[in-house]
């Protein structure tokens, strides 16, 4: 148990909330499971309590007691079942840094000793594997093998310009694997001098927050950085927005980094990629680490409008406002039910724009949404924006 798991401003900034409950209105745990404990205001006032229990000299003094043990378990668990869509933190009107918290608060929680039995596997699969999933690191590129056209070099070079991040989610599951398949097509027809790191990618750091393990953090981001430099490489990409979000806020600012909508517009700008007409309706879908984290919205709708033939309809709630797809903040693996949940009002949401298709520019965004339209044969199809623009690609 550890105060200083807060920074003073984080302590600060608490000590503002108003109690004005505009944060529980728009979480999307909270609307999906039609329980008030999950929101933000219940947590920081939970948050708040346990802080003076430790602290409050006056309060021992009259015989206030801390939380009891099932209080504890019952707290945690409200802690990690969140997105970390940053939702709440958007609309706070006194600015508290809401995700921010959420992350110390996991790592306090860990501290503590209340926190998902989950998260040991997580810790173990990243210390033995160096991802999340305990797949074998040296078969992060076998993706490769199953292009088409794939180059004898496989995508590693000794040397390049630009490394591309491939990600662990991108990296092991089938499904997002179509991914990094179609950025690396992508990337080939835009002449782009580009490699990728194979084994010596290892976890960019980002799930480690996420469960609390921010200790691990160091040793893996001392690796990419070195992998990358060993490259020569001087920008990085990265079609993952927490992957993006991790070396845009916690890496030293070493190399250029930009997420691949970004780089695909720079190309489409320079008329490197021939695109041909693409009759479909979409809509698009902002990933929170990308939006509300990064700010990144124009781009990946002028890579969709810059496609002849395809039209562009916006969800209701969209940019900043965009709900998350459920798939954030570790949370299918500690309440599969509740992401699923999350999952549909979003596709439901989707289905109500008349689209043919939800884009998105987040292979975990992919994979949350795809696995609910399947399993419940919605009539929709899920996109990475590479996947489009792959389709759209003149053969
Ligand atoms: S980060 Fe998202 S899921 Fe978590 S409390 Fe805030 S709005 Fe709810
Ligand atoms: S929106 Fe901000 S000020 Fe209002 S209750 Fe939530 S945390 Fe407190």
């Amino acid at each position: 148990m550890a105060n200083k798991d807060y920074s003073i401003r984080q302590l600060v900034e608490m000590a503002a909330c108003t109690n004005c409950q505009i944060c529980a209105d728009v979480c999307p745990a909270v609307s999906a499971s039609l329980d008030g404990e999950l929101s933000a205001i219940y947590r920081i006032k939970g948050l708040s309590e346990i802080l003076k229990s430790r602290t409050g000299l006056f309060r021992k003094l009259i015989g206030k007691k801390g939380l009891s043990e099932e209080q504890w378990k019952h707290f945690s668990d409200t802690v990690f079942r969140c997105t970390l869509c940053g939702n709440c933190q958007e609309v706070c009107p006194v600015g508290i840094h809401l995700r921010d918290v959420w992350l110390s608060l996991r790592h306090d929680m860990v501290h503590s000793k209340f926190y998902p039995k989950k998260i040991d596997m997580i810790q173990a699969n990243l210390k033995e594997s160096r991802n999340v999933f305990a797949e074998d690191n040296e078969e992060r590129a076998d993706w490769v093998e199953d292009m088409r056209d794939a180059p004898e070099h496989g995508y590693i070079k000794d040397q390049a310009e630009i490394v591309y991040f491939t990600g662990c989610v991108a990296a092991y599951f089938p499904l997002a694997q179509k991914i990094p398949m179609a950025l690396a097509e992508i990337l080939d027809v835009g002449k782009v001098d580009f490699t990728l790191l194979g084994e010596e990618e290892w976890c960019c750091g980002f799930p480690m927050l996420g469960a609390g393990l921010k200790e691990m953090f160091k040793e893996f981001m001392d690796h990419n950085l070195e992998a990358v430099r060993e490259k020569g490489a001087r920008r990085i990409i990265f079609a993952c927005p927490s992957c993006y979000q991790m070396w845009r806020e916690y890496y030293p600012s070493e190399f250029e980094i930009v997420h691949a909508s970004q780089f695909i517009m720079e190309l489409v700008k320079e008329k490197r990629l021939p695109l041909q007409e693409l009759p479909m309706t979409v809509t698009y879908h902002d990933p929170c680490d990308l939006g509300r984290g990064a700010r990144v919205y124009e781009e990946p709708r002028e890579v969709i409008r810059s496609i002849p033939g395809v039209k562009l309809v916006e969800f209701t709630q969209n940019r900043e406002n965009c709900q998350c797809c459920g798939g954030g903040g570790n949370l299918e693996m500690i309440d599969a039910n509740l992401s699923a949940e999350i999952a549909k009002r979003k596709i439901e949401d989707a289905r109500s724009t008349g689209a043919q298709a939800i884009i998105t520019s987040c292979q975990q965004c992919v994979r949350t949404m795809t696995t609910y339209v399947k399993r419940n044969k919605v009539p929709i199809e899920v996109l990475d924006i590479t996947q489009l623009v792959q389709r759209a690609l003149k053969k």
